[in-house]
């Protein structure tokens, strides 16, 4: 009788093995198969729908939060036309999503456009200025030294 048991836990702990290492060797080919295009697209797929869940999450956010109105032209929004209110990111960072909405701003369409041709607008400017100075210092000196020795010659 115990003679059978045990042979039966042998034969337990046999096929125990056996699956382990049926398992371990079916992990060792999955990791080797090569991802193929299927999968890829898959990944893909999954990062923009994730892409669009957060957006989507970050809009309806935003919306519970604000009042649908245009944080700059005041136009007023209701279900039929809130497609036309976005979601403005102050510090233009998408992903800086601070739940408490700080970073939100609702604004229409148009007024969201204007925002950002002014930030790239402004961005410009700001290049634009540091080469100008830059290009004034170096061409301003020589002339200053120039204007002096001119005068001493008087
Ligand atoms: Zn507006
Ligand atoms: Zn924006």
């Amino acid at each position: 009788m115990t003679d059978w048991r045990f042979r039966n836990f042998r034969s337990h702990i046999f096929s125990v093995k056996l699956k382990l290492f049926y398992s371990r060797f079916v992990c060792m080919t999955l990791k080797k198969t090569p991802l193929n295009k299927d999968k890829l697209d898959q990944i893909v797929t999954d990062a923009r729908r994730n892409q669009e869940l957060r957006e989507q999450s970050y809009r309806g956010q935003a919306l519970k939060l604000y009042p649908w109105v245009c944080g700059r032209c005041a136009r007023e929004f209701d279900h039929k036309t809130l497609t036309e209110l976005t979601v403005h990111h102050k510090d233009h960072n998408h992903d800086n999503n601070a739940l408490d909405g700080s970073n939100w701003e609702l604004l229409c369409l148009y007024c969201h456009d204007n925002e950002h041709s002014k930030y790239e607008e402004m961005r410009f400017d700001v290049g634009k200025k540091k080469s100008a100075s830059a290009t004034n210092n170096t061409s301003h000196s020589p002339f200053a030294n120039l204007k002096s020795l001119l005068d001493n010659k008087k």
